[in-house]
């Protein structure tokens, strides 16, 4: 069933690593994901407790900038 060539993999979302979970969840904060992006990264979520709690980890992380940032910006 596996293979090894990357290819185009129809419509279904395809599974992805911990790490690139890691990455969409970083890059959804400089641009929106696909709506294939959001699946790959929903489906590893269900089954990833470690990434649920580095996702969860990352959203407050990003709020603790974002107010830090924005206490920055404004005089
Ligand atoms: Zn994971």
């Amino acid at each position: 069933m596996r293979r090894a060539r990357l290819g185009r993999t129809g419509m279904m979302a395809k599974p992805i690593t911990c790490r690139e979970t890691t990455y969409l969840v970083i890059g959804a904060r400089d641009e929106p994901l696909s709506s294939s992006e959001i699946d790959a990264l929903a489906e590893h979520l269900k089954t990833c407790s470690h990434c649920q709690v580095a996702n969860k980890q990352f959203s407050q992380l990003f709020a603790q900038l974002d107010t830090l940032l924005a206490r920055d910006v404004k005089p």
